[in-house]
């Protein structure tokens, strides 16, 4: 399927909306996400237009898998979390709402995670007050 330039994410990377951004560099982009599993659960996305991860360059998908690393390990510090889950959807079939591929970073075990995807909306004092305190890890 055709990549749609006008999913949310790509929007974010056109910076034609907001986010709380906590890591970016030549390949990709981290950012808290608005409806949280867990506090301190972070997205990293490539700056390359790619549906899922079968889409990406191999570049680009090492680029995420070393973000999510450093992002991983901030927001493990800042949140003194004894796990992270990194979660990866590809495709409607598997959960997946956004159509930019995105990798979770989320402070919590995978049994912990029943609320479900974008349940509940953090209110933005709290995510700016998480997102300062997971930059602050780095
Ligand atoms: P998926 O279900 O595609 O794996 O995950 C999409 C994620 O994006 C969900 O966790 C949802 O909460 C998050 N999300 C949806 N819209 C926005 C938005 O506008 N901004 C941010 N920061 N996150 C979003």
């Amino acid at each position: 399927m055709a990549y749609d330039a006008q999913n949310i994410f790509a929007k974010i990377l056109r910076g034609e909306i907001p986010c709380l951004k906590l890591y970016e560099d030549e390949h990709t982009l981290a950012f808290m996400d608005i409806m949280p599993q867990a506090d301190g659960h972070a997205l990293v996305i490539p700056k390359e237009a790619a549906e899922t991860l079968f889409d990406l360059s191999d570049q680009a998908a090492a680029a995420c898998v070393q973000t999510a690393r450093k992002v991983a390990q901030a927001v493990k510090k800042a949140m003194d979390a004894p796990g992270i889950v990194v979660l990866q959807l590809n495709g409607v079939a598997a959960g997946q709402t956004v159509a930019h591929c995105h990798f979770h970073v989320i402070p919590s075990s995978l049994a912990a995670l029943t609320k479900g995807h974008g349940a509940h909306m953090e209110k933005p004092e709290k995510l700016a007050e998480l997102a300062e305190k997971i930059r602050a890890a780095f």
